[in-house]
């Protein structure tokens, strides 16, 4: 087997917004109905098989849907796992794919810790993104501005 990225939705297409263009969020039905999460056997048994392939390298790439709404313990969870059951010789990356709606101190200061990749999703300059993203735009450039980040 060749090593690969592992991407994981473990909320599947859950989102805590509503982008017109969405063409995933409305997919909830097809998975059945009710909120989508990833149970705690699911991660640990997800993150044990994937380490276990002995790969040198290793890679999660988190998205969704909105990943971060299973909550930031759920990622701590996610690592103390892949510390579990991975052995010192392999390179451990996580990435995640945002909206950033969420994101605050608490969040930020754990991604830079266990150094994960962070990619939050914007439109472009704030009158192009608050032309589809009409749920929470403001926040997302509040956040933007708090944070010294400039949109390039
Ligand atoms: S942030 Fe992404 S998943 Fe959420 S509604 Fe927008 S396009 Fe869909």
């Amino acid at each position: 087997m060749k090593p690969f990225t592992l991407l994981i939705k473990p909320s599947g297409s859950d989102c805590n917004i509503d982008c017109r263009y969405c063409f995933y969020k409305h997919r909830s039905p097809d998975a059945g109905k009710g909120r989508q999460r990833m149970s705690d056997e699911v991660l640990e048994k997800l993150v044990a098989d994937y380490m276990q392939t002995g790969f040198d390298v290793v890679g999660f790439a988190w998205q969704g849907g909105e990943p971060t709404l299973m909550g930031l313990d759920f990622f701590k969870r996610a690592v103390e796992l892949q510390i579990k059951y991975g052995t010192t010789a392999q390179q451990i990356s996580n990435k995640i794919q945002t909206n950033g709606i969420l994101l605050d101190e608490k969040w930020c200061r754990f991604f830079h810790d266990k150094k994960f990749l962070l990619g939050i999703s914007i439109d472009g300059p704030e009158k192009f993104h608050n032309v589809y993203r009409v749920e929470h735009a403001d926040e997302m450039f509040d956040f933007l501005v708090q944070n010294d980040l400039t949109y390039v």
